[in-house]
């Protein structure tokens, strides 16, 4: 009896601490269950790469001068090269991320891992680009794109997606991407309504938008506060003639631009704070941190909606039965 309380209470808190992984088609996909309003996309560290699908090459232009992206289309063009390198160690970091953020917050944010190699299906464009007329590249991207529905449904409310990628531009910063140009952000030509943070803004009206995208109360900013070089932000209001990517298919269509209230960040970090460990390690645990510090800034919620709170009640549930169990325990052993 006392065995069978005992296994049962080590039950009840690992359950109460696990994470449940879902594995996509042939196990070239990964979703980490969350149980709070952030999302972590990671789409191009996939290192599987099985012969049956085919390397994406050059597609074909149409008579409009559009990319056909197929398998053996009969004239392939140049102009019509797919982008196929790997974000080296992206994956690292996502998990460094992923687990700083639930140590600061005891919350599991949601995270979205594409295995397979980008060089055969890219979940950061359109269905057409990333997995061409493949069926099984095509059952791994909606994959994908289906657990970040999932993810984005089960959340129901505002939240935030970020998603990880790695870049090697020569100026060495972390390049954060809200769908502005960088000859957007070197001209201020920034309307929140085209940004992939619009909702945010929205919600916090009392703060200026360009403080939200790159002045004192921005992401960059909690990145500048501990020295990394970070465009934009404050430090690097706008990237100049610097090297910037302004964010894919993914920050395009789960922000907040089109509709809804989840926003999106794209990330993209630079070679030395991957290919480092020591680097690499120190970043990504301050990602956590600082994400942590972000959303308890603008994604806090306090109200009934918020998903987390039937978690809570379920652990406290738990955490009270098994406190019963444990004087239970405590009362037989004084008594025989
Ligand atoms: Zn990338």
């Amino acid at each position: 009896m006392l065995t069978s309380i005992v296994t049962m209470l080590i039950a009840g808190f690992s359950f109460a601490n696990s994470v449940e992984i879902i594995k996509g088609h042939r196990n070239l996909t990964e979703y980490y269950i969350g149980d709070t309003n952030l999302i972590i996309s990671v789409p191009h560290n996939g290192l599987s790469s099985p012969d049956d699908i085919p390397d994406r090459k050059n597609g074909c232009k149409d008579n409009t001068g559009k990319c056909i992206w197929k398998h053996n289309c009969t004239t392939p063009s140049t102009s019509c090269k797919p982008t196929t390198v790997t974000d080296s160690h992206t994956r690292k970091l996502a998990m460094l991320l992923y687990e700083s953020y639930k140590n600061e917050t005891k919350r599991s944010p949601h995270m979205i891992i594409s295995n397979l190699r980008r060089a055969k299906m890219d979940p950061n464009r359109n269905r057409q680009e990333g997995a061409y007329d493949n069926t099984e590249a095509l059952r791994v991207y909606d994959d994908y794109h289906g657990f970040i529905n999932q993810a984005k449904n089960s959340i129901n409310s505002f939240g935030l997606l970020l998603d990880i990628h790695g870049q090697s531009h020569a100026e060495l910063w972390i390049e954060l991407g809200y769908l502005f140009s960088r000859e957007m952000l070197n001209t201020n030509d920034t309307n929140p309504e085209t940004s992939s943070i619009f909702s945010l803004s929205k919600r916090f009206k009392n703060v200026t938008f360009e403080n939200l995208l790159r002045g004192s109360e921005s992401y960059g900013k909690l990145l500048d506060d501990l020295s990394y070089k970070t465009v934009p932000s404050p430090s690097y209001w706008s990237p100049g003639n610097g090297r910037y990517f302004r964010g894919g298919y993914i920050t395009q269509t789960y922000g907040s631009r089109n509709e809804g209230e989840i926003d999106a960040i794209q990330i993209e970090s630079p070679r030395n704070l991957r290919f480092t460990p020591a680097l690499r390690n120190k970043y990504g645990k301050d990602l956590g941190t600082i994400t942590a510090q972000f959303m308890d800034k603008y994604y806090k919620r306090q109200d009934s909606t918020d998903p987390t709170s039937g978690m809570n009640g379920l652990n406290n549930a738990r955490n009270t039965i098994s406190l019963y169990l444990c004087l239970l325990i405590s009362v037989c052993l004084a008594n025989f």
